[in-house]
């Protein structure tokens, strides 16, 4: 069975535990830089992207995390994502530059900040997955607003990307862990 980590350092990584035990991976609790030599993949979940930011310097992970996304995939939700981007605006913030996107933090405004929603993926998705739409859980999201280079959309809301790929890497600015829904999860792990 493949190993997953997921980085809990902050945010909802116990929920991304549960989603990669029912997508058929063993999930793997990163605290620590050598963790990272014994995973196939990393997950970084949804949590506020400053505090894990800091968290990722003070405990001594942000370079190991750096190295391990220029060999290995990485899946992030919401702040995940914010940290994987290349550029991050409101406010600027560092990041790890693993995809070629572009987001903007809590972008939907705080009187709308989160919602569940149905949203209908490309049809790409659906050809890897199964069909059927899928559920979207958005909690302060920031929005995707710039996809360059090869990074490819697979699902949008409200005509933004909300899940992009690149190469071996994977985003989503909603939470697919809080879902019954694995395909997400499963698509992460068919790039292991
Ligand atoms: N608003 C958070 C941030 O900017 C992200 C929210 C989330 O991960 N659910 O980091």
């Amino acid at each position: 069975m493949k190993k997953v980590g997921v980085l809990s350092l902050q945010g909802d990584f116990a929920a991304h535990g549960a989603a990669l035990e029912r997508a058929g991976a063993e999930p793997v609790f990163v605290r620590d830089p050598h963790q990272f030599g014994q995973i196939d993949g990393l997950v970084i979940p949804g949590g506020e992207s400053t505090t894990m930011l800091k968290l990722l310097h003070y405990d001594g992970l942000a370079d190991a995390l750096a190295e391990f996304g220029r060999q290995k995939p990485v899946f992030g939700t919401c702040a995940g994502a914010i940290l994987m981007a290349r550029e991050v605006s409101s406010p600027e913030q560092e990041s790890f530059h693993m995809m070629d996107i572009g987001v903007e933090r809590n972008a939907y405004g705080r009187q709308i900040d989160s919602r569940v929603t149905e949203i209908e993926p490309e049809p790409e998705f659906l050809e890897r997955t199964a069909p059927g739409k899928l559920e979207a859980v958005f909690i302060r999201a920031p929005i995707i607003r710039r996809v360059s280079g090869d990074a490819k959309v697979l699902a949008r809301y409200h005509g933004d990307p909300v899940l992009v790929e690149q190469g071996r890497h994977l985003v989503a600015t909603f939470h697919p862990e809080l879902t019954a829904d694995s395909r997400v999860h499963e698509l992460f792990l068919e790039k292991l």
